[in-house]
């Protein structure tokens, strides 16, 4: 009995509640405990193999296996930035076939893992290699869930802290998603904090409205980048569907309903978007808004040509922000050895195998597990 990277023509069982499993005990005339033992196997010993499960008698562990699969996700490769504590990237192999990314972040005494929702991405942000890879798949929860549990397999123990930001738009894989932090959330099993969960979108109005009513203590992140309509829909083509003035009464009501902090994210780019004048407009834009500023500098990616702001450029922007008493901090991407940017080992991936070459890049070491 094991697992395998064939189509998943099962349910996932990381795709199931606790109450679900429950029942499916029932349905299999199992008592309550043993429901709790399976969920122990996957939540906190991370199972792979249904095998694992020794304290589970054989012919449950077989009536199982021919309703639910286990394996949703494997890590097939990781590459690293040289030394301990730093970012490590893994490529997930799905069981259709395809690849999705996760990024491990080890920062300030916390393990962020950054996890993906699509294969592909349908937005097509400027400097976005998931974007510009074009859309294959919505994830099922199952394999959202089964990103954490590789990931913790792999660390030892349940990460920290969880952001989508990896492939694709959370928030345009609303359902799938909010099972995943359902689940990822459940007290019995990983147990992690819905204010340790990170959504973060480019922009889904919708998505945004439908999140402000789930009762959730997750943090919301927007892909801000630009201060107008004009320079946003060039770097986020999605503004010309949801404009910026329409987005940010959406994020005036969410933050006025949850009473939540939200986090805009501007990635400054020389040249683009990091004028003093394009500060103050930021600063006018938000302060009606509880929110948050995280400035990231550009990192250099393959797919934009553009850099980043010289340092005395990106202090002049955060001061005027400071002045105009804006919440902003300077955050510096991490992992720019490891194209820490979502969609760009995938990519790698995808044309070293469509070309029939082998993989080159010695920066990536295929794994065992
Ligand atoms: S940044 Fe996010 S929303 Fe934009 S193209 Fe990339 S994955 Fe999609």
């Amino acid at each position: 009995m094991s697992t395998s990277l064939l189509p998943p023509s099962l349910p996932l069982i990381h795709g199931l509640t606790r109450d679900q499993l429950v029942e499916i005990c029932r349905e299999l005339d199992q008592p309550t405990y043993r429901a709790r033992q399976i969920w122990d196997w996957l939540y906190h010993r991370f199972a792979a193999d249904w095998s694992e499960m020794k304290n589970i008698p054989l012919g449950l562990r077989q009536a199982l296996a021919q309703r639910l699969a286990l394996a949703s996700a494997t890590i097939t490769h990781t590459q690293s930035e040289a030394g301990e504590g730093t970012t490590t990237k893994f490529l997930i192999a799905l069981p259709d076939g395809d690849w999705v990314e996760e990024v491990l972040i080890p920062a300030r005494g916390r393990t962020t893992l950054c996890i993906s929702s699509q294969v592909g991405c349908k937005f097509n942000c400027a400097f976005c290699a998931s974007g510009q890879a074009g859309f294959r798949r919505n994830l099922e929860t199952g394999e959202i869930v089964g990103q954490v549990i590789v990931a913790a397999r792999s660390l030892g123990a349940t990460p920290s802290n969880l952001v989508f930001m990896g492939m694709g738009e959370p928030l345009d894989n609303y359902d799938a998603v909010l099972a995943a932090v359902r689940i990822i959330n459940d007290a019995e099993g990983l147990s992690l904090g819905a204010r340790r969960i990170t959504i973060s979108t480019c922009g889904i109005i919708p998505g945004i409205q439908r999140l402000a009513q789930e009762g959730l203590q997750v943090e919301l992140s927007i892909s801000l980048h630009a201060p107008d309509d004009a320079l946003r829909s060039r770097l986020l083509p999605v503004n010309r569907k949801y404009p910026l003035g329409d987005l940010l009464e959406a994020c005036r009501a969410y933050a006025e309903q949850t009473g939540r902090l939200i986090t805009f994210e501007y990635t400054l780019i020389q040249g683009v978007n990091d004028s003093p004048e394009q500060a103050h407009e930021l600063a006018c834009i938000l302060r009606p808004i509880h929110a948050r500023v995280n400035l990231i500098p550009l990192s250099t990616v393959a797919e934009f040509e553009g850099r980043a702001p010289t340092a005395p450029v990106v202090q002049a922007f955060l001061n005027v922000l400071e002045r105009a008493r804006i919440n902003a901090t300077l955050r510096i991407s991490k992992g720019g050895g490891v194209d820490a940017a979502c969609g760009q080992l995938r990519r790698r991936m995808i044309q070293t195998t469509d070309d029939g070459r082998q993989i080159t890049d010695r920066r990536i070491q295929t794994t065992d597990n």
